[in-house]
């Protein structure tokens, strides 16, 4: 067995994707995992809910190993929350995945640490894996805080019993999502790290556990990115909506 953990590259879809030119985007990335020798890396999508099922068929069709992954969950199994979807509602659609306290969600819809905690302890309940981001807004790197708020986030968000195989944290600084900016393979390489150790706490086989830088990573970067210490693939938000970029991506490790 591999004693480093296996690279993935997951992109977040956000609120982006009709079914017509989500299907062509699809298989087309389908078409090119078909050509190509994946043994070594996982690659996975994050697609809008209604584009899910879509998804599942394709990758079916197309008999390849394309992982899919919802971009949030509830935290209770079921009940009276109008909007919401729950873990096992995400793995009943053919799910593996699911990303947790993204900062569009902390930020837009006001989750904290608990939160996002009680939403990854649902998704591993429901056989999911749970995608756990964090990272520092550009006041607190700029006050020097950054390292002090990924532990903070850390210990808050990451439940009880995970492990390498049902959790993935994503380092996602807020100023880099969706800006083009990035901070230095220094910088990513010190937050890596001290993820890592922190994790040690929290977590039995924190070595293996999986961690994704994700913010403005693109063709131009990748390469640089994923070849930094402790970064085990990406998290890729914009970049992985043209299969012909995500793909760029997938294959720079
Ligand atoms: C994201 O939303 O997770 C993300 C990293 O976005 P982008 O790649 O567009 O910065």
């Amino acid at each position: 067995m591999a004693n480093t953990p296996r690279p993935l590259i997951a992109g977040n879809w956000k609120m982006n994707g009709l079914r017509h030119g989500a299907r062509i985007q699809v298989d087309d990335l389908l078409e090119r995992m078909a050509g190509a020798d994946l043994q070594d890396r996982d690659i996975l999508l994050c697609p809008p809910a209604t584009l899910i099922d879509m998804m599942v068929a394709a990758r079916h069709v197309r008999a390849q190993p394309l992982l899919v992954g919802g971009q949030d969950c509830h935290t209770e199994r079921s009940g009276a929350h109008t909007g919401d979807i729950s873990a096992e509602m995400l793995k009943d659609a053919g799910c593996e995945y699911v990303i947790v306290g993204h900062s569009e969600r902390r930020a837009d819809h006001g989750e904290d640490n608990d939160t996002v905690r009680r939403k990854a302890r649902a998704a591993i309940d429901a056989g999911l894996t749970a995608i756990i981001c964090i990272g520092e807004t550009e006041n607190q790197r700029q006050s020097g805080e950054t390292l002090q708020v990924l532990t903070g986030q850390l210990e808050g968000s990451v439940p009880e019993g995970a492990d390498a195989a049902n959790t993935v944290i994503a380092y996602e600084p807020v100023w880099a999502i969706g800006t083009g900016l990035t901070p230095t393979v220094e910088d990513v390489a010190e937050a890596h790290a001290h993820i890592r150790e922190t994790i040690g706490g929290l977590i039995a086989d924190a070595p293996m556990v999986r961690l994704l830088y994700g913010g403005s990573v693109k063709p131009a970067n990748a390469a640089e990115l994923l070849a930094v210490e402790n970064v085990d693939g990406a998290l890729v938000g914009g970049a992985s909506l043209k299969a012909a970029d995500f793909w760029a991506i997938v294959t720079a490790i």
